[in-house]
């Protein structure tokens, strides 16, 4: 038994069953044992991969993203870049790459990240030791300003409330002790409104990626700029239950070895544009089709070209982040932008 999971147990026999977000936020964030607090997920060595570590070209890419919406903000001289669980800030430094290509986007970005991880911080310090960068807990301390935003692979790591359909409604799911193991059970009723379901079906809000959502829908209507959400998800609001573990490149059991696995759950982005409305909210677009339309094939080619003995890594990183069979569609992109603004790169509207 895990550390975290007698802990867990201990809280259920003093307080009841817990909710899935209670669950989940103490797996991944409790201060001594969770799994964010605890160690560095990301690589071949760790649990799970994500697109900057596959490739340069992500972050670059966004890099070039951000600096076509700079432009159309006409070339403020002041703003503040802020990236929402940067991991080992790989993305930021390529990024930081390719907006130096244009000193003055360069020179006018203040760099903000909002980190939780303090290993993964440390990590993110040495990645960027070039660059002079502010740490924060919570998105809401961002400056007053113009925003440029990113978050790649964040809103999925946020704490899910689950909710089970019966008869009479929808319930909470939570999860208490039965026969002296930790397990799922349903709750009472609970006061929410969800889409069309059938007795049995699941269905999940993400309380805290919604708040994030209306912040920034706020702020930016209000400071101006736009933000980038990169996940995987689904575009319109729909049951089932997406809450899975992951560990060492496997799924796991989510109830085994809490806070020895990551926990996610797929991003509702309807439920996010709805939460940010007071910002432009572009269509929901596939990560293949936004990386394409931003150029990766070109500069997959510009890279093999200077790199050749690299060819069949930089080939293989490119498909893997564009076609269906890697992350291409299951992985979804949405901007949300200053209403005054055009719409972004990649996106129609
Ligand atoms: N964006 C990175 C890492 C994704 S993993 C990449 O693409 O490689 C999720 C990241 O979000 C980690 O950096 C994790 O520490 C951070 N994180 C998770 N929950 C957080 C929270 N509530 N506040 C701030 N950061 C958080």
């Amino acid at each position: 038994m895990t550390a975290l999971e007698g802990y867990l147990r201990a809280r259920i026999n003093a307080e009841g069953a817990l909710s899935v977000a209670d669950y989940m936020a103490t797996c991944l964030y409790h201060p001594q044992w969770g799994y964010y607090l605890r160690k560095d997920p990301l690589g071949a060595a760790g649990d799970f991969i994500t697109a900057p570590e596959i490739s340069q070209m992500f972050g670059e890419l966004l890099g070039a993203w951000a600096l076509a919406v700079w432009q159309s903000m006409g070339e403020p001289a002041d703003i503040v870049l802020a990236e929402l669980g940067p991991g080992r800030g790989t993305l930021m430094a390529d990024f930081l790459r390719a907006a130096a290509t244009v000193p003055a986007f360069r020179r006018a970005l203040r760099i903000h990240l909002v980190e939780i991880s303090p290993t993964l911080r440390a990590r993110q310090k040495q990645t960027l030791q070039d660059a002079q960068v502010i740490w924060l807990d919570d998105i809401r301390t961002l400056p007053a300003g113009p925003l440029l935003l990113i978050a790649n692979e964040f809103f999925d790591a946020l704490p899910i409330n689950q909710y089970v359909m019966d008869d009479d409604g929808w319930h909470d799911r939570l999860v208490g002790i039965k026969q002296g193991k930790l397990a799922f059970a349903v709750g009472p009723l609970a006061d929410i409104n969800g889409p069309p379901a059938t007795a049995g079906d699941i269905f999940e809000i993400n309380k805290p990626g919604r708040e994030i959502a209306r912040w920034l829908g706020q702020h930016l209507t209000v400071q101006g700029g736009a933000a980038l959400i990169v996940d995987y998800g689904h575009a319109i609001t729909a049951v089932g239950d997406t809450l899975q573990a992951v560990k060492r490149h496997r799924h796991a059991a989510i109830l085994d070895d809490p806070g020895d696995a990551d926990l996610t759950a797929h991003v509702d982005f309807q439920a996010l544009a709805e939460a940010a409305n007071a910002a432009t909210t572009t269509n929901v677009i596939s990560q293949g089709s936004f990386l394409r339309s931003l150029g990766i094939e070109l500069r997959a080619e510009r890279l093999m070209s200077t790199t050749p003995q690299k060819a069949d890594m930089i080939q293989s990183a490119c498909r893997r982040l564009i076609e269906p069979s890697g992350m291409g569609t299951l992985f979804k992109v949405r901007a949300l932008t200053h209403p005054g603004l055009p719409t972004p790169p990649g996106f129609v509207r």
